[in-house]
């Protein structure tokens, strides 16, 4: 049997894992993370986590007796900085090699940080990991003052968390509405009137100048206009990008992402990829795509475990993905990118309703607001030719 050799031990390492093991899998199984947690969900990170509800062992996707009973060799804390592909090993960063028959690259993104003038300053942060929201956590108990660089989720969760504590927050988008690269003009407008009847002071179509500081620490936020945005802590929250850097070095194909088909398989027969750090041509919508979602996370990596026993699959999810903030879930269905016309279906004002996103007349993508039932309807219906009994009203 096969020895198989995982690296980035997240969503979409540790369900590779699972996946092979519940496939029959009789091989060695090594899971090699470079943090020091088992595997975890991101997505309470920036809710439950960050607000103080859940402990971090409360976030582990598996419970530690998983690893040992099903004999996945997990290492935690080991950094993968090499692949020997014509010794068919990966190289540690201590040096150490481990052999691999097959090997599966799972490694997920970091978050992108914007070269401004003073970003270097303490207090400045990002939020991808456990380790993160501890830092954030700790500047949160010490300072009033939060400034949040970009009007995407993370960024969006991370206000409303804030707020809940007390705290006074700003956030700055360049563009001219939230959540613009994701969702329509409907949705945008919803949050931003959600969040400033929270108290947040939203600048939209706002350029940075500079994060200022003193003794080393950052104190605020210029804005392209001159102004000062005072703040103790600075969350960039600007977006992710793929680490591929590992499989670029050792010469498989990429471009913005881990490219594999339809079976997770890369330009290399006998290494694959899962999750974030993959781009992938997507049947169900005729693109190439990079998603980061649990979703993809998952579903890809059973894809890569069917692959690897020999199974054949090709793989055309349909997308889901979800958002809390205060009181309201966001439930994505589809992608909306592309579309021709928006139909509104509920209430707005009463914080209950879901938009359906069509493109000649077919429906591509459902955003719901606190409508569960309209979402899992919606993954069921998305293709068809919109008609206004599709779905139920916004329930
Ligand atoms: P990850 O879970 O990121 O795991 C990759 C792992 O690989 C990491 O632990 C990394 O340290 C490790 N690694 C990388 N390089 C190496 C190396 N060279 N050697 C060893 N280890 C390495 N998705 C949703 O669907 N809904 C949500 O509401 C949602 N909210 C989110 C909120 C936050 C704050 C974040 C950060 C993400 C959120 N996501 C959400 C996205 C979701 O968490 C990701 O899509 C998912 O975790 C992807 O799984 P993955 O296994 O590909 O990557």
């Amino acid at each position: 049997q096969d020895s198989i050799v995982i690296v980035g031990a997240g969503q979409a390492g540790a369900q590779v894992a699972q996946s092979l093991r519940q496939g029959g899998h009789a091989g060695s199984i090594r899971l090699i993370g470079e943090e020091a947690h088992p595997p975890y969900q991101r997505p309470p990170l920036s809710k439950k986590f960050l607000a103080g509800e859940t402990d971090a062992e409360g976030l582990w996707l598996r419970p530690a007796a998983f690893y040992e009973t099903q004999s996945v060799d997990l290492l935690t804390g080991s950094e993968v900085a090499a692949i020997d592909r014509d010794g068919h090993a990966v190289v540690l960063s201590t040096g150490e090699r481990v052999p691999y028959d097959k090997l599966v690259l799972a490694t997920g993104t970091r978050a992108r940080r914007i070269p401004v003038p003073g970003a270097d300053l303490a207090g400045i942060l990002t939020l991808r990991s456990i380790a993160d929201v501890d830092r954030i956590r700790s500047a949160l108990a010490a300072q009033e003052r939060l400034a949040v660089i970009g009007a995407g989720y993370i960024g969006l969760e991370v206000a409303a968390v804030a707020r809940a504590m007390g705290k006074t927050v700003t956030v700055i988008e360049a563009q001219d509405r939230v959540l613009k690269r994701v969702v329509s003009p409907v949705i945008s407008a919803f949050y931003e009137a959600l969040h400033r009847s929270k108290g947040v002071d939203l600048r939209l179509d706002t350029g940075l100048s500079g994060l200022e500081g003193a003794e080393g620490a950052v104190t605020g936020v210029r804005l392209a206009d001159g102004s000062l945005v005072p703040a103790g802590l600075v969350l960039m929250a600007v977006g992710a990008e793929p680490n591929d850097a590992l499989a670029e070095a050792a010469g498989l194909e990429t471009d913005n992402g881990i490219l594999v088909d339809g079976g997770g398989q890369t330009s290399d027969p006998d290494i694959y990829a899962a999750g974030d750090c993959t781009r992938f041509f997507l049947p169900r919508y005729d693109r190439s795509v990079r998603l980061e979602s649990v979703q993809n996370a998952i579903d890809q990596a059973k894809v890569v475990a069917q692959s690897i026993l020999g199974q054949e699959v090709d793989y055309d999810p349909l997308p889901w993905f979800w958002s809390d903030q205060y009181h309201v879930k966001l439930q994505i269905a589809g992608l909306s990118e592309g579309y021709d016309e928006v139909v509104t279906v509920g209430e707005p004002a009463e914080d209950k309703f879901y938009v359906a996103y069509l493109q000649k007349g077919r429906l591509i993508a459902v955003d719901s607001i606190n409508s569960p039932r309209s979402h899992m309807m919606a993954r069921k219906a998305i293709g068809e030719p919109w008609r206004a009994d599709l779905l139920p009203a916004a329930a």
